[in-house]
C-alpha cells in the first residue's frame, strides 16, 4: 500500500540524507584516475581533516564503520596484543568481540550499559600495568545502544595520569557532525567514523584518523592486512586518489556534506543537537518513562533510549508506530531486546521534524496501551519554542 508523505526514519543511523546531499550524488560517476578525481579526492581528505580537528591523515575506505573499526586494529597492533576496551553497550562488545577474532587479546572493563565509560577505571587498570603490556585503550565516543557518551577528555588524562603509552582509539559513528570532537586537542591516537549517522550521508563509507603515534606504531605492525592497510593508501592519498576503486558518488555527498556542516558551523550543528536532546529528554520526563542513560553527564545528544515499563514490549511498541504513523524508532540490541526503543535526532534535523517524531512516540505509547502521562510532546515544544525565542533574541541584541 502506498505510504503518503515522508518517512521518519528516526533511528539513529543511518539518518535522514539531505536532498542537498542526494543531488550532490546524482551526477554520472567520473574517472578516478583523473585529474578532476583528484581535486575532488585532497578536497574530502584535507576537508574531513577540519571535521575530526586533526591535522594528521584520515584514511577513507568504501566500507560500513565495521572495516574502519578493523582497519583501526589491524594497522597499529601486532597479533597477541592486550587491549583494554570498556563495556558501553552493544556497540563496544561488537569492537570487543572483533579484537578477538583478529588475534588480538582484549580485556573487557565491565560497564553497566546505562553510562559512558568510567575514566578512573581506566586510570586503576592502566597504574596496575607497570610492564606495560596494553598496547592500546579503546572506547565506544557514543555508546549507539544506550544513549551514553564517553568524555574522552578523561580518558585522554587518565592515560597520561597513569604515564602509560597505549594509544588511545574512539569509535566516532554515532556522534561525528552531532557531538563536539576534538582528534589533536583530546590526544586520540585513531579515530573510527562513518557516513550514515552524522554526517548525513547513505551508508558505505568510513574512516580511520590517525595520530604521529598511530602511524609510527604502524610502521612496526604485523598483522595480516591488505584492504584495510594504511600504507597502501597513503601514497595515492597524497594527490587525492586511492589504490582501489572508491565510491566515487558517495565522495561527491561527502564533499557536498563538509560544505553543508561548515555553511552552519560546527558549534552551531552541536549546539542543535543538544537542542534537540534536551527537548526530547524534557519529552521522555513528562511522559513519566525512563531514560536509559542513569548518568546526566553522559546524556548523548544524538539519540536518545528510553525504558518502557515492566511487562511492556519496545518491539510491540515501535510496530504500532511503523503501522500507524510510517516512522522508525530504534529498537534494543542485545540484552536490551525489547526492553528499550530509541530516538535518533542527530544528522539533518529541525525543530519541526522532533515535533512529528514525538508525536508520533506520543500517539504510539497511546496505541500500544503503555502507560504514560500525556503532555511530553507539549514539554518539548515549550522548550523549543523558548529556545528559538533566545535565539531571536540574541539577532535583536546584535544589530
Ligand atoms: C553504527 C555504529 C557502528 C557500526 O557501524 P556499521 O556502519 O554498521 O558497520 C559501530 N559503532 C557505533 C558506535 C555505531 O553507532
Amino acid at each position: 500500500m502506498r505510504k503518503q508523505g515522508r518517512h521518519f526514519l528516526q533511528i539513529p543511523g543511518p539518518t535522514n540524507v539531505p536532498d542537498r546531499i542526494l543531488r550532490a550524488m546524482d551526477l554520472p560517476t567520473m574517472d578516478h584516475r583523473s585529474p578532476e578525481f583528484g581535486e575532488l579526492g585532497l578536497r574530502v581528505l584535507n576537508g574531513m581533516k577540519t571535521i575530526f580537528k586533526c591535522s594528521g591523515p584520515v584514511f577513507i575506505y568504501p566500507a560500513s564503520g565495521t572495516g574502519a573499526w578493523e582497519a583501526a586494529l589491524v594497522n597499529t597492533l601486532n597479533p597477541g596484543d592486550h587491549v583494554l576496551m570498556y563495556e558501553t553497550g552493544h556497540f563496544s562488545t561488537l569492537w570487543k568481540s572483533m579484537a578477538l577474532k583478529i588475534g588480538l587479546q582484549p580485556e573487557f572493563l565491565q560497564g553497566d550499559w546505562r553510562s559512558g565509560a568510567d575514566a578512573n577505571a581506566i586510570e586503576n587498570r592502566l597504574r596496575d600495568d607497570t610492564a606495560h603490556d596494553i598496547k592500546a585503550v579503546c572506547v565506544v565516543h557514543n555508546e549507539t545502544s544506550t544513549g551514553a557518551v564517553t568524555p574522552i577528555d578523561q580518558v585522554r588524562e587518565a592515560i597520561d595520569a597513569a604515564g602509560h603509552p597505549a594509544l588511545l582509539m574512539v569509535d566516532t559513528i554515532s556522534s561525528l557532525a552531532s557531538i563536539d570532537y576534538r582528534q589533536d586537542e583530546w590526544g586520540v591516537d585513531v579515530t573510527v567514523g562513518g557516513s550514515q549517522k552524522g554526517l548525513m550521508l547513505p551508508p558505505g563509507l568510513s574512516f580511520n584518523a590517525v595520530s604521529d603515534k598511530a602511524l609510527a606504531a604502524a610502521k612496526t605492525c604485523a598483522s595480516m592486512k591488505a584492504f584495510w592497510s594504511w600504507e597502501d593508501m597513503a601514497g595515492p592519498n597524497a594527490t587525492g586518489f586511492f589504490p582501489y576503486t572508491p565510491a566515487t558518488n558517495l565522495l561527491y555527498g561527502l564533499a557536498e556534506a563538509i560544505d553543508m556542516l561548515h555553511e552552519e558551523g560546527l558549534e552551531n550543528v552541536f549546539a542543535r543537537h543538544d537542542r534537540h536532546a534536551e527537548a526530547t529528554r524534557r519529552a521522555v520526563q513528562a511522559w513519566g518513562l525512563e531514560i536509559l542513560c542513569s548518568e546526566p553527564n553522559h546524556y548523548s545528544s544524538s539519540l536518545t533510549a528510553v525504558r518502557l515499563p515492566e511487562g511492556h514490549d519496545a518491539d510491540a511498541f515501535r510496530k504500532a508506530v511503523a503501522e500507524n504513523f510510517n516512522m522508525s524508532l530504534g529498537n534494543g540490541l542485545s540484552k536490551l531486546a525489547g526492553r528499550v526503543f530509541r530516538i535518533g535526532h542527530l544528522g539533518d534535523f529541525n525543530d519541526l521534524m522532533l515535533a512529528g517524531t514525538l508525536s508520533g512516540v506520543e500517539m504510539g505509547l497511546e496505541l500500544a496501551a503503555v502507560p504514560f502521562e500525556r503532555g511530553g510532546v507539549q514539554a518539548a515544544l515549550s522548550y523549543l519554542a523558548s529556545e528559538a525565542r533566545g535565539n531571536a533574541g540574541g539577532q535583536e541584541a546584535a544589530e
